[in-house]
């Protein structure tokens, strides 16, 4: 596995290997991550591709709305490192800040694709993320040039934002996304988890918890109703909590067919200091065909 800290190594390594198959990600590197990369490493054998897999890590200023928040991001690379050569990895890119962002040359925000704007949802906590976000993947697509890229169904409205993106912009590479790595008691793994107290930990499995007992429910509205009890159950108060369609994100029209949708559960809510996302495929129970 080679580690390249700036562009100009990473170009070269790029010219000498050929396309592989990317998973971006800000680091402090979990199972989660670890299984983007195996997938990644399997894609690339499979198809061929001669790049190998390819993670970048990199934790970047541009998607965070709160300072405090970049500030305390984890950054752990030396582990960080060790699980990519353990996962299958071939090339590790982790520039700099200056790199990414040479002084007096910000890289270009793309539009924004209408899905990072859907209203109730991230956008609405997290004004400016997306744009930040699009930013950051379309400078690492332009740089690593990859033939396919994974990302996780755990960040699900960026998986349909980069979708979108990859789509106005008509790039080359194929978005892959992954289905999301759990803890054994439902929790999904995410690089924040490690803040959680112990006892906001265990409050925190409400959301995990929440998202299954709506799959028992008959309609998009009584789905979020549960998502509301299961969490006011923990004294977790959700930023969002809501079934929307799947790909688009938009809310469920009046008289809507359930059945001829996909649908997606979403959950954002502060645990603690900590802020956590969640989601799940839901879909109506089967009509009784009896
Ligand atoms: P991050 O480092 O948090 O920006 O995430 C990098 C990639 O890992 C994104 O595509 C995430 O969706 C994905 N990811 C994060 N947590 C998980 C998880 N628990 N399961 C699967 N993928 C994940």
């Amino acid at each position: 596995m080679q580690v390249l800290h700036d562009s100009a190594a990473w170009l070269a390594y790029r010219r000498e290997h050929g396309e592989g198959a990317f998973v971006p990600t800000m680091g402090a590197l979990h199972a989660g991550h670890a299984a983007l990369i195996r997938d990644a490493s399997s894609r690339a054998l499979r198809q061929g591709l001669p790049g190998g897999a390819v993670v970048s890590i990199f934790v970047n200023p541009t998607q965070f709305n709160d300072p405090k928040d970049y500030s305390r991001y984890p950054r752990t690379l030396e582990a960080d490192l060790a699980l990519c050569q353990a996962s299958g990895c071939s090339a590790v890119f982790a520039p700099s800040e200056a790199d990414i962002y040479p002084p007096g040359r910000p890289p270009r925000v793309p539009p924004l694709p209408a899905v990072a704007r859907t209203p109730g949802l991230e956008d609405a906590h997290r004004p400016g993320h997306f744009a930040g976000v699009c930013q950051i993947v379309l400078r690492l697509f332009e740089l690593v040039d990859p033939a396919v890229a994974v990302f996780g169904e755990k960040d699900w409205q960026q998986l349909q934002v980069v979708r979108s993106m990859v789509e106005a912009e008509r790039l080359r590479v194929r978005v892959e996304g992954l289905a999301t790595i759990r803890e054994a008691d439902g929790l999904a793994m995410s690089s924040r988890n490690r803040f959680l107290t112990p006892e906001d930990r265990v409050r925190a499995l409400a959301i995990s918890r929440a998202l299954r007992e709506a799959r028992q429910a008959p309609t998009p509205d009584e789905a979020e109703g549960v998502l509301r009890r299961v969490l006011g159950e923990a004294s977790i108060v959700p930023e969002y909590a809501v079934v929307r369609e799947a790909s688009s994100l938009q809310r469920p029209a009046a008289g809507a067919k359930v059945h001829t949708q996909r649908w997606r559960a979403l959950i954002a809510a502060g645990v603690g200091n900590v802020r956590l996302i969640d989601n799940d495929a839901w879909e109506p129970p089967r009509p009784n065909t009896g």
